[in-house]
């Protein structure tokens, strides 16, 4: 075996048990299950949380981090440096701690639509997958979820810590 054979070679494929059980033909492919977002749910009580602290700070913006576990949202953490404006809010990332759970933001808007501006579609990209926007009037209809691009994603509000 040359030089080039030892390092690039794949090594010779053995035939699987698993390919001999699937038919050759005739095989029914189903429909795709949608992949499940590695965070797919949110607790009632962090969107209680996240309707207060948009009432308590109205009409300025506020924003925090968002930490899950086993894909359910369940903490808003404040972060040092963050200056809440009447149009922007500006998250520090520098101050965030290095930590895998903290999966996203929130932040508030003051007007009645949950919709992200050119500036928060920049910071979406810079951190995390998920992130919240929280509008006016901050209830449990007034937040809307989108991934790191700010496409929607849909968050299932649960009533069950993850154990
Ligand atoms: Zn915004």
């Amino acid at each position: 075996m040359g030089l080039f054979d030892r390092f690039f070679r794949k090594p010779p494929a053995e035939p699987t048990k698993v390919d001999a059980l699937v038919p050759a033909k005739g095989r029914e492919i189903g429909p795709v299950a949608p992949r499940r977002r590695k965070v797919h749910s949110i607790h009632r009580e962090v969107v209680d949380v996240m309707a207060q602290m948009g009432r308590a700070n109205h009409p300025r913006e506020y924003g925090a981090a968002l930490r899950a576990e086993k894909g359910v949202i369940t903490e808003l953490v404040l972060v040092p440096g963050t200056i809440g404006g009447g149009s922007h809010t500006f998250m520090n990332t520098w101050h965030l701690p290095v930590d895998p759970s903290l999966v996203g933001t929130v932040h508030s808007h003051p007007s009645p639509y949950p919709i992200p501006s050119d500036a928060d579609r920049q910071f979406f990209s810079h951190f995390g997958h998920t992130h919240l926007i929280i509008a006016y009037p901050y209830n449990a209809y007034s937040w809307r979820a989108y991934d790191l691009t700010a496409e929607p994603v849909k968050l299932e509000v649960v009533d069950q810590w993850p154990s």
